[in-house]
């Protein structure tokens, strides 16, 4: 009877389990089903020479049907596993969830990215896996070489050419050769480029690039990318990414306009689901690399932890071991089917090889070190024998040798981020953009102050113009005025954005008829002082602030306060709001009397127990607006107007959050009446 074998992933060990079933079973004992988010194999090892424009996409990218004629192959997303009832879900083309039962099932899914692990990096930093990532990061070499080559800020320019890699592993080490390999290449073609312009770094936590391969190679590998220009950060971890470049633990910054993360892998979600036993986040196997406690699932590759009967070591997620583990895993099933005693993982690896950039490779093949330019071809030649399609290898050879006789090619195709919409951290003292930059985003504050710099005076120097904070947005007149940005927007703390690309802006505002209001409402706030009332505004900016502070009416609640003795405190001094504050005397929310209410109806809802711990700290609006005592009275009076508000609490400086006072509006607007009456008395 024909058994159903379903395999989960179609990269290096789906593919090479699903061929070999297929040998060994035939198509009359066995329905192979290989499901696969996409409809082709990516042949990872190829995407640095993508993103380095030496071959086409398209050859990195190899069609499952092709790959593997015969099989049936389902562009469609697994969901779900039930160990128990041998059954898979999975979402099909339409959208909607499909069940298939199986006999046996291979997971073979690999790992997803993890651009979480370094704070900043899913915002920043480009990652570094699939095929669409190679692109875009090759669309962003090209932008970044032409924007580079018409700015005549020098600095600026420098910044643009700036790539920070991250992770000195196989991936990051082919990269960075790569990136570093095309700028050479392309700096014929950009005269107002100088080579001391471009710059990759590539920062490594170890002690060494490379940790798959020998001392020796690993020293040859710093040596060589060091001598093509690439600068090499050792024992260096990052600790964060803004769009200003990285910043490393040691305190260390790098600007960089381009930031590509190459570490920090994550299981899959479903797999995190599974019911199984993990190492890692990996599926832990028995010796034949079956689930431990399962006789019928089976997992290889990257999202398994397989013991190698060779060394009695985890087996490295590697494509040549993935592919090993697809073989062993597809004879395994077979001898299940005949009957026949399986075999425990066992493979003596065959070497390494790695590309690192100006036609040089670092291997260990046979117990033999290579290194150099002969590596570099026999690296080549290996890979390309290993494409499974004979169509990509001659695509890949014509590629390869077209770049050996031609130029490199630097066409730029635009990736669109008109359309985007996402999330940025910026930390402070950090441009958002500058005076000149083209308009393309619209902004909005979760998290944090910004400072709107612009020179008002030719000669004189930026001045701050506005502050904004929280549930605050800007970028917007640019945009409506299709026109580059006319000031500056710096980072006054560290402030966490929702950044909206311009076309999406446009079309938001287009259907969602308050927020082109509340847009239209705030341009007539933030221009009406300086536009209507000069006078006004005049005094105001000569005016301190520290002499309009006031001492704040009642004492600030700890966040630790509990909610009760808030309540009954509000009761006693009859205050309309209270400033609240950490165990350092640093502002940390506001919490008023909406803010109790809403905290009332919440508290009705649960148990008297849980009712008792409540802090305020847990109430409180979080994050809220404040000055310093140095800012100036004019901003701090649009501030108040644009968001109908009649007191700001003021702190010592952006770095120093404890509480000098508040500020009143009516303390401002009586300040201005007394000096014009005194300067043109009735
Ligand atoms: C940039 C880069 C360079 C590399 N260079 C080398 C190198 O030079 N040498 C080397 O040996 N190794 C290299 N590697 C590592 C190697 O590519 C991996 O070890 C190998 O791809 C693992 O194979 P796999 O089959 O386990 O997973 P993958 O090849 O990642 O395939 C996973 C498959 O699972 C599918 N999938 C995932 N989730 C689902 C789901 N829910 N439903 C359906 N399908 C799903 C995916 O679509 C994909 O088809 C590199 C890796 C990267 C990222």
């Amino acid at each position: 009877m024909q058994k159903t074998i379903a395999i989960v992933g179609g990269g290096f060990a789906g593919v090479a389990c699903g061929k070999t079933l297929l040998k060994l079973l035939g198509r009359d004992k066995a329905r192979i089903v290989v499901f696969s988010e996409e409809n082709y194999m990516v042949f990872q090892p190829l995407l640095a020479e993508v993103a380095g424009s030496s071959i086409l996409p398209e050859a990195a990218a190899i069609p499952l049907r092709v790959a593997m004629p015969g099989i049936e192959c389902r562009r469609e997303k697994v969901m779900d596993l039930d160990l128990a009832r041998n059954e898979l879900t999975y979402e099909s083309f339409e959208g909607h969830k499909r069940y298939l039962a199986y006999d046996h099932v291979v997971l073979a899914c690999g790992s997803g990215v993890n651009m979480m692990a370094v704070p900043g990096m899913a915002d920043h930093a480009m990652p570094f896996r699939t095929v669409a990532h190679a692109v875009a990061l090759r669309a962003q070499i090209s932008q970044q070489l032409e924007q580079a080559a018409v700015t005549e800020d020098e600095a600026k320019r420098r910044f643009l050419l700036t790539f920070a890699v991250i992770g000195g592993g196989f991936s990051g080490v082919e990269v960075a050769g790569e990136i570093n390999d095309l700028l050479n290449a392309a700096e014929k073609f950009y005269p107002t480029i100088r080579p001391e312009d471009a710059q990759v770094i590539l920062i490594h936590s170890r002690d060494q690039l490379l940790p798959e391969v020998s001392s020796s190679l690993r020293d040859f590998t710093r040596r060589k990318m060091e001598e093509h220009g690439v600068k090499i950060l050792l024992q260096q971890r990052v600790k964060l990414v803004t769009g200003e470049g990285v910043t490393l633990v040691d305190g260390t910054q790098h600007r960089a306009a381009t930031v590509v993360g190459t570490t920090g892998t994550a299981p899959h979600a479903f797999v995190e689901r599974m019911k199984a036993e993990k190492e890692k986040g990996r599926l832990k196997t028995a010796p034949d690399l079956r689930l431990i406690g399962f006789h019928n699932a089976w997992a290889i590759g990257d999202c398994a932890h397989i013991i190698n009967g060779f060394d009695n070591e985890p087996a490295q997620p590697t494509g040549q071991l993935a592919e090993r583990e697809g073989k062993q895993c597809a004879a395994n099933i077979a001898a299940v089917l005949e009957g026949k005693p399986t075999k425990p993982f066992f493979f003596k690896p065959l070497g390494m090889l790695c590309a690192i950039g100006g036609h040089n490779a670092v291997g260990e093949m046979m117990g033999f070190k290579l290194s150099g330019f002969l590596t570099w071809w026999i690296w080549r030649s290996v890979y390309l024998m290993k494409i499974p399609s004979f169509s990509r290898k001659v695509k890949v050879a014509m590629d390869w040798t077209w770049e050996l006789l031609f130029s490199r090619d630097i066409t730029g195709v635009r990736i669109d981020s008109a359309n985007r919409v996402n999330d940025a951290y910026f930390q402070s003292g950090s441009y958002v953009f500058k005076t000149g930059d083209p308009a393309t985003d619209f902004y909005v504050i979760e998290k944090g102050e910004v400072e709107v710099l612009r020179e008002l005076e030719p000669g004189k120097g930026p001045e701050t113009v506005a502050i904004f904070g929280p549930g605050d947005f800007f970028g917007e007149m640019a945009l409506i005025e299709d026109r580059p940005r006319n000031a500056s927007v710096k980072a006054r703390t560290d402030v966490e954005l929702t950044i909206i690309g311009k076309n999406m802006f446009a079309r938001m505002s287009k259907v969602i008829a308050p927020l082109a209001q509340q847009v239209n409402s705030a341009i007539r706030k933030r221009t009406m002082l300086r536009r209507r009332l000069p006078r006004t505004a005049a005094i105001l900016q000569t005016t301190l602030l520290k002499d309009l502070v006031e001492p704040l009416a009642s004492q600030p609640l700890s966040g630790n306060c509990t909610f009760f003795s808030a309540v009954s405190l509000f009761e006693k001094e009859k205050a309309d709001f209270y400033c609240v504050v950490d165990d350092n005397a640093q502002l940390i929310g506001v919490l008023t009397r909406t803010d109790l209410l809403a905290a009332l109806e919440q508290a009705s809802a649960l148990p008297e127990a849980e009712r008792e711990t409540m802090l305020v700290v847990d109430i409180m609006t979080k994050n809220p607006l404040w000055v310093t005592t140095s800012d100036s009275p004019l901003l701090v009076a649009e501030m108040m107007r644009e968001r109908n508000l009649k007191r700001l609490p003021v702190v010592f400086a952006v770095d120093d959050l404890r509480l000098s006072g508040y500020v009143r509006l009516e303390a401002l607007m009586a300040l201005v009446i007394r000096k014009i009456s005194q300067q043109s008395p009735p």
